[in-house]
């Protein structure tokens, strides 16, 4: 008898529902469906929300090489998507090659102690996969992710040539607090509070924190500034489109939310240095974590709007262009469908497309990977079925 695939889902966050929630919804491909995370509780929450039966839960503290590879082995999982966070991609890899099974992620690896992300060691694992004939995905989630599909769908249909890209980012949802973040409070204020960095001739240039701004109109949503930062898609980008000239991030911020920030960085609280209180050590931006709200939490309270995208020019036989395509997600009908708002739903539905594409060999291919290098049709098929349906508008 054929062995039924089995999906080993790591991380019971934010995302980490959306993900159960979306395999569930897609089970002739996903088959039997493992969440595993480091508080078994949170599993069980999620759990509850499925029909009976629908995953196992188990628990697995993936900073441990050995941990991972226990538990592939003892579900004889097919694919991992992991969903956990930047700092357990590499213990994670490890295990897949260890196991031969195959990877997901959605962001890139991260040392708790180095507030810097980079392709690097992820890209080195490239000989141990193909070595192992299995396959790693890097950043299946919306930016990076859907942003990377995007720049490959205009490349392969618009462009002769893409000279600049920039992706836009925005989220107008109100959750009524007056400061949270809308995924992991570490991840995303270690983020924020970096310098800028875009790429331009050749070179990185480095900018200030939230030192380069523009007013940008997103449509269904409206004006709003938006913030250059560094953000890890542009990394691969550079290396797979052709021709390109310039690449810049930009995200939307709201006043409160910089106000805050700018207050959290004067007073020390996003420091990731250990520091010394009564008889123990307390990382700032840890502690803070523990203050604010948990990003699961927003999902009945936020309402508004997301619409990210990108807008790239260049040339189509002979003249020039300009493509936008853009997603617009709404938080509320988000949390409608599978409790979780916009932010969670954007990264954890293209979790699930990309994992469905590997486990349908319609993206194969052993070795370690970006989305940018498969090609974006199936993909952006996927999207419109599976609750993130684009536009696309010729700019002139
Ligand atoms: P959360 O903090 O909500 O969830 C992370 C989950 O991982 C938690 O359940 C946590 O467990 C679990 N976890 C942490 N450490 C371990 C460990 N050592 N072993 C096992 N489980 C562990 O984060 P999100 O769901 O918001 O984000 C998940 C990932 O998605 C992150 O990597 C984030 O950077 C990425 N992301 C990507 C985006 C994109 O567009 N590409 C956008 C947004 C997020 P516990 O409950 O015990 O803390």
């Amino acid at each position: 008898m054929e062995k039924r695939t089995t999906t080993l889902i790591i991380g019971a966050g934010g995302v980490g529902r959306v993900v159960a929630h979306k395999c569930v919804q897609n089970k002739d491909v996903f088959g039997r469906i493992v969440l595993a995370s480091r508080t078994l509780a949170k599993c069980e929450e999620i759990q509850s929300e499925l029909p009976e039966g629908a995953i196992e839960i188990d628990n697995v503290d993936a900073d441990e090489t050995q941990n991972v590879i226990d538990i592939i082995k003892k579900y004889n999982a097919d694919i991992v998507i992991n969903v956990a966070l930047p700092y357990q991609d590499l213990t994670i890899m490890d295990a897949c090659t260890a196991t031969k099974t195959d990877y997901l992620d959605t962001a890139n690896y991260e040392h708790p102690d180095l507030a810097k992300f980079e392709y690097k060691e992820q890209w080195a694992r490239d000989d141990a996969f193909k070595e192992a004939g299995v396959m790693a995905l890097l950043g299946s989630g919306f930016d990076p992710g859907a942003t990377n599909v995007f720049c490959a769908y205009v490349q392969k249909h618009y462009f002769d040539e893409i000279h600049t890209i920039d992706i836009l980012d925005c989220n107008a949802g109100d959750h009524g607090y007056p400061f949270a973040t809308n995924f992991n409070p570490e991840i995303n204020l270690r983020e924020v509070s970096a310098n800028g960095r875009y790429w331009e001739n050749g070179k990185w240039i480095e900018t200030k924190p939230m030192e380069i701004k523009m007013v940008w109109d997103y449509p269904e949503v409206g004006p709003k500034e938006s913030y250059l930062l560094y953000h890890e898609e542009m990394e691969s980008l550079v290396k797979h489109i052709k021709g390109l000239k310039r690449i810049r991030f930009f995200m939307t911020f709201g006043e409160s939310y910089l106000k805050h920030m700018e207050v959290l960085q004067n007073v020390g609280m996003l420091g990731i240095e250990p520091v010394k209180y009564k008889d123990c050590e307390i990382v700032p931006i840890e502690f803070l974590k523990t203050l604010l709200p948990d990003p699961a939490s927003l999902g009945p309270r936020t309402k508004g709007k997301t619409n990210i995208g990108i807008v790239a020019e260049g040339i189509k036989d002979g003249k020039k262009r300009k493509i936008y395509i853009y997603q617009v997600s709404d938080h509320e009908k988000c949390y409608e469908e599978v409790k979780s708002q916009a932010v969670s739903y954007t990264t954890g539905v293209p979790a699930m497309i990309g994992a469905k594409l590997m486990l349908e060999k319609r993206w194969y291919k052993p070795g370690v990977w970006n989305m940018e290098q498969f090609d974006p049709d199936p993909f952006m098929e996927e999207m419109n079925k599976q609750g993130l349906p684009w536009k696309i508008i010729e700019m002139e």
